[in-house]
């Protein structure tokens, strides 16, 4: 039985949206992956199996509480990589 945990496809659409009006210091793949580890890991998990996940995240997605939730997570986890995560290449 597959679990999966509804709450990673929240945030990683939420991610996209956050991007449009946030424009992140850096953006490569491991920046932008801390800042979706920190987000999740503050956020509640929801987990459910694969097969109602789909119709789960539907219905996450209209809680508008939820979402703004998600995006406060996104906030802080961003300013949090900018400054304390950051690689230097
Ligand atoms: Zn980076």
């Amino acid at each position: 039985m597959a679990i999966v945990n509804a709450m990673e496809t929240v945030v990683t659409q939420l991610f996209e949206e956050f991007r449009k009006n946030y424009e992140l210091k850096c953006v490569c793949l491991t920046c932008q992956q801390d800042i979706l580890a920190i987000a999740l890991n503050r956020l509640p998990p929801r987990y459910t199996s694969s097969e109602k996940g789909h119709l789960y995240v539907k219905g996450e997605f209209t809680d508008r509480q939820l979402q703004s939730d998600v995006m406060r997570e996104l906030m802080e986890a961003s300013t949090f990589v900018e400054h304390h995560l950051h690689h230097r290449e």
